[in-house]
């Protein structure tokens, strides 16, 4: 009998390219080879593909594309963000974050606090949120920037961008956002978030991997940014370095099928989320939903009580491609530094398994994948209670 084919439920770790992204890429790879800062014909031709896809990701995001740098994803556009206002800002300058973001922030303030900026890492509540009033609190005549993630890659919860940002602009600081997680996945548009710096990233929108952009505001005033890769002077000198064109393609493919698509989508990812919790939920005994109710959608979090959770991931991966937390966290064993910002014990960050629902996630899917960890669930538990000596 031919095994089951695998269900991919990691989406938030890294999306398939759609095959309409990788039509659209190869002729670049093949005779459209050109440098997109040559003059000759070839090379113009080129930069008209790059200008064309800036357009379509600038169009989704309801900015102006010379709002917009590439870089090689979005932990260079987080690096050149956090770096890039610390560094032109007066010595000892203060930098906001909070205790649930991405390791590319986390790490990049850990260095900058080595470098001698000030750095407040805010707390977030039971659900990951970030209170507006904690980063009014916190903001001194000293603070040049304050950065909040739009959503949270592994609990989805959604912060409230629009009270924090304006709160920033009311005290005269920058916001920066990391909307990786977000993108694609709820309507995001800066012509209305009073946001001025913002990371996207292709590869969790059907995009290639390898590029990703800053979003830099051109308002009335010029925001400080010193580059953190010099050379030729490309994008606007912000990030110097050959443009890799088919990437560039690839992601403004991408970004014009979210805008195809994208009620859609949103409310067939939210659906889904919501179907998986209620099988689960139906399923399985001492379940706790991480993050809140109201999420990212295509986004689920769940902790198993009482269970090693190596020992779930490995009886699972024969059948479901799932995580335990962010792809860069999982990889290192550590228990997930959002699972226990929210509070959770150490534990229970171990039994925990995060969902990230895609594009071509279907409900059939669901509905296998919630039964095959309720039969997985039921036999670990079963050898665990053998194994304790009888009461
Ligand atoms: N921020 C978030 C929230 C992410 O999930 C990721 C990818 N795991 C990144 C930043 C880094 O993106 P990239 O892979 O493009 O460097």
């Amino acid at each position: 009998m031919a095994a089951s084919p695998l269900i991919y439920l990691d989406h938030h770790a890294t999306t398939p390219v759609d095959p309409r992204v990788l039509e659209a890429m190869l002729p670049f790879f093949r005779g459209d080879f050109a440098n997109a800062d040559s003059l000759h014909a070839p090379g113009r031709a080129a930069r008209a593909a790059v200008e064309s896809a800036r357009s379509q990701i600038a169009e989704r995001l309801q900015i102006t594309p010379r709002e917009l740098i590439f870089t090689s994803g979005a932990t260079e556009a987080n690096n050149l963000a956090l770096k890039g206002v610390m560094q032109a800002a007066p010595p000892g300058s203060h930098l906001i974050i909070n205790a649930a973001e991405h390791s590319s922030i986390l790490e990049t303030a850990d260095r900058l606090a080595r470098r001698g900026c000030r750095i407040t890492i805010l707390p977030v509540d039971r659900e990951g949120r970030v209170a507006p009033e904690s980063v009014a609190a916190a903001i001194t005549p000293e603070t040049a920037l304050v950065s909040v993630m739009t959503a949270n890659n592994e609990i989805g919860t959604l912060n409230d961008l629009a009270a924090i940002g304006a709160l920033c602009r009311a005290r005269g600081v920058l916001l920066h956002t990391d909307a990786v997680a977000a993108l694609g996945r709820i309507s995001l548009s800066f012509a209305d978030l009073p946001v001025d710096l913002a990371s996207i990233s292709a590869h969790k929108i059907s995009g290639p991997k390898g590029i990703g952009a800053l979003f830099v505001r051109r308002g009335d005033r010029r925001i400080p940014l010193e580059p953190q890769l010099d050379g030729g002077g490309h994008e606007h000198h912000l990030r110097s370095g050959t443009l890799p064109v088919p990437l560039i393609v690839g992601f403004g493919t991408a970004s014009s099928l979210l805008q195809d698509s994208r009620g859609d989508d949103t409310r067939r990812l939210a659906e889904l989320h919501r179907l998986l919790w209620q099988e689960l939920s139906a399923k399985i005994s001492g379940l706790r939903l991480n993050g809140p109710i109201n999420r990212l959608p295509g986004n689920l979090n769940v902790s198993f009580d009482g269970l090693d959770g190596d020992a779930l991931l490995t009886a699972l991966d024969s059948y479901l491609a799932v995580s335990s937390g962010a792809a860069c966290s999982a990889s290192n064993r550590e228990p997930s530094h959002v699972l226990r910002a929210i509070g959770l014990p150490d534990s229970l960050c171990r039994a925990s398994l995060r969902f990230g629902l895609g594009r071509e996630t279907t409900g059939a899917q669901i509905t296998q994948s919630a039964q095959i960890i309720a039969d997985q669930v039921a036999r670990l538990r079963a050898i665990h209670k053998k194994s304790q000596p009888p009461g």
